[in-house]
């Protein structure tokens, strides 16, 4: 077999890869990036907001990476800026996946990071807590791929339970996982028109190149279609709730579908459910056309994958618990904060409930959450790290994710440079180059 060696792996070239490569190269590591899709950004390419860089309070505590990707794509046209916004949060960051995937090619490029697309990560061979090397599959068959330390960013933990350590799936009481859902990009509407028929509050606004305002973000129900809705079977429920988010005047993404009880680290299931979302998605656009004023004029494309919110979180050195974050708790360990509010899909219906973060509207996340337990050179970061199904509601999100993601990449590369198994690096010392990063370390912010 093939054998690849380098410094860091990271799998995965959602936000959370993407992020932790280009850190770890820019940190002087060898540094590849495997993704099995043929591009990188994730579920962030799908256009949807970064939630969320400003706590209730509308105080920012996400900077670092996530900040300069933000202001990278506002110089490319792909993203507003933080936006006010009064519901169920304080602010959004609406963005254009396709500028987002655009952005992040060209910077993991710029650091050097070398990229291997195609590339599905199938196994991981570990002996006492060291992971010796991953088996991939791409075009050509098998390779192994050897590094010093490895980052899983997977979403799915895939590399984390390949090499056996310990990991729950979905809700932790009734292993029950939130829908599957995949968005839709609808061109040539009038998003003023959409926004007055269907935001619950009012709709975020921004400008863009000296333009008039225009609605970025909302959300509301199809309540005034309830009768169309049932009788056309659009949906299967009365009701419904939908999610907008944009960054240009004249289109919009919508999230409306979902599939229930799919386990989205099961391929066959999640290709059902890809199926069955394509359809739905399809439904859903010719009804907005057809009863919704402001689409009339629209066309629309369905997102290229669907989009997974649960499945894997592994046991890391500590959990992040959901009283940590109902209590806005600070860490010694902390490496980076959190201020996206607990947003869990139902399982059963789909409706969204949220739940706000309390002390000063910000939680640590404590480096531990990010070390698979008994593991010494592999690190966890994006939707899989170390949370109760509850914590997740919160930690899953893209700043998050992105927070999470510096952290791992940051260390990975400092391991390398102290010659010492990531899981054992001087915190302080990582801190303090974090902090040097731009990132806001919360109870330890310098
Ligand atoms: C419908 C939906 C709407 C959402 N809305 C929002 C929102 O508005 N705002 C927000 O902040 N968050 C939202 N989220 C959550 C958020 O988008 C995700 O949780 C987050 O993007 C996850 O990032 P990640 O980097 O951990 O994973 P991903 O973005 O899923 O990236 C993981 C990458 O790893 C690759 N990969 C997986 N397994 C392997 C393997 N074995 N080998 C090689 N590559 C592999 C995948 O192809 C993928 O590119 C939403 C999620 C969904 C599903």
């Amino acid at each position: 077999m093939n054998v690849i060696q380098t410094d860091v792996v990271v799998v995965g070239g959602g936000v959370t890869g993407v992020v932790a490569a280009l850190v770890a190269s820019r940190a002087g590591a060898k540094t590849i990036l495997l993704e099995s899709r043929t591009f990188v950004g994730g579920n962030a390419t799908t256009g949807l907001c970064l939630h969320s860089f400003l706590t209730r309070d509308r105080r920012q505590v996400v900077f670092g990476l996530a900040q300069e990707i933000v202001e990278r794509l506002q110089a490319l046209g792909g993203s507003v800026g933080h936006v006010p916004y009064d519901g169920f949060v304080s602010a959004v960051t609406p963005v254009d996946g396709d500028i987002f995937r655009v952005a992040v090619t060209e910077m993991l490029a710029e650091a050097g990071v070398q990229i291997i697309y195609g590339c599905n990560v199938v196994g991981a061979e570990a002996n006492d807590g060291y992971v010796s090397h991953l088996t991939v599959a791409m075009k050509g068959g098998l390779r192994r791929i050897e590094a010093n330390s490895f980052i899983d960013s997977t979403g799915d933990g895939d590399v984390a339970a390949y090499a056996g350590a310990t990991v729950r799936i979905g809700d932790s009481k009734t292993g029950k996982m939130q829908p599957v859902s995949m968005l839709m990009r609808f061109f040539n509407v009038d998003t003023r028109r959409i926004a007055q028929e269907i935001g619950e509050v009012n709709p975020a606004m921004a400008t863009k190149d000296g333009g008039e305002p225009f609605p970025v973000y909302f959300n509301g129900t199809f309540s005034k279609w309830n009768d169309v809705i049932r009788e056309e079977k659009i949906f299967p429920n009365e009701d419904h709730k939908v999610f907008f988010n944009t960054t240009w005047p004249n289109q919009i993404n919508v999230n409306t579908s979902a599939v229930f009880n799919v386990d989205g680290t099961d391929p066959v299931a999640l290709s059902k459910a890809t199926v069955d979302l394509t359809r739905q998605v399809r439904k859903a656009g010719d009804f907005l056309k057809k009863h919704v004023p402001g689409f009339e004029n629209g066309y629309y494309i369905p997102a290229i994958f669907a989009g997974v919110r649960e499945t894997r979180n592994i046991l890391g050195e500590y959990e992040i618990q959901d009283e940590d974050v109902l209590s806005g708790r600070k860490f010694e360990d902390t490496i980076g904060e959190i201020c996206f509010p607990v947003d869990i899909h139902d399982p059963d219906t789909g409706q969204a409930h949220f739940h706000d973060i309390g002390g000063d509207g910000a939680f640590d996340v404590p480096y531990r959450s990010l070390v698979p337990k008994g593991f010494s050179n592999m690190l966890v970061a994006g939707r899989c790290i170390s949370a109760t199904s509850f914590a997740h509601g919160a930690t899953r999100n893209m700043a998050p994710c992105m927070v999470t993601g510096e952290a791992a990449g940051v260390a990975a590369a400092r391991a390398l440079r102290t010659n010492t198994p990531v899981a054992n690096i001087d915190v302080p010392g990582l801190q303090k180059e974090l902090n040097e990063g731009g990132v806001y370390l919360g109870s330890k912010a310098a």
